[in-house]
């Protein structure tokens, strides 16, 4: 899952259900966007440009522009209704969006945080989850009592490997060998 998909699924969904035009990576600015907004199209738009697509690919968050070719006074209720429905369809498709109702700002669309996975027994650090993420998506089994050397009875969570190998995470870890085995662990 991608913020760039979710985007595009919202997008085609609001094009087809909704009669929006919408498109991503439209023009190089706001003001050239929505001067390139077909003439003949009659109802609300969405897009994001150039430099929100940038933003999109390096830091993970996009703002949206939206509208209704009949607004005449920028922001009446046709404009709002679109922002509305924009903002709907988006959190449909699993975008977080960030948007307070004025349509005079564009909302901000980026991915939900990760939640923590159901069986924690704790509340994970932002390390530990992606940690457990990793852990799960390579079908290792998680220990989330562990408590290695110099945790004084704390516990996080852990995966015990044959090898260092094993596992491959961008977690921060500590690791214990216990004999022939390893435990690699997320202390925070
Ligand atoms: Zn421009």
């Amino acid at each position: 899952m991608t913020l760039r998909g979710n985007i595009k699924a919202a997008f085609a969904e609001l094009r087809k259900k909704h009669g929006f035009f919408a498109r991503m990576d439209w023009k190089c600015c706001q003001g050239c966007g929505w001067a390139a907004v077909p003439e003949a199209h009659d109802g609300p738009i969405a897009f994001f440009h150039q430099q929100d697509n940038d933003n999109l690919r390096d830091d993970g968050y996009c703002y949206i522009a939206f509208g209704h070719s009949a607004d005449e006074s920028c922001g009446d209720d046709l404009s709002q209704q679109a922002g509305e429905t924009l903002v709907a369809v988006l959190r449909k498709h699993g975008c977080e969006v960030e948007w307070d109702g004025d349509t005079m700002r564009r909302p901000k669309v980026l991915l939900p945080a990760p939640v923590d996975p159901p069986d924690a027994p704790y509340k994970l650090t932002d390390n530990q989850r992606k940690f457990v993420a990793d852990a799960t998506e390579q079908d290792l089994e998680i220990d989330y009592d562990y408590s290695g050397r110099g945790m004084y009875g704390k516990t996080c969570p852990a995966v015990r490997l044959d090898g260092m190998g094993d596992f491959a995470t961008k977690a921060e870890t500590s690791w214990d060998n216990m004999g022939l085995r390893y435990v690699v662990y997320a202390t925070g």
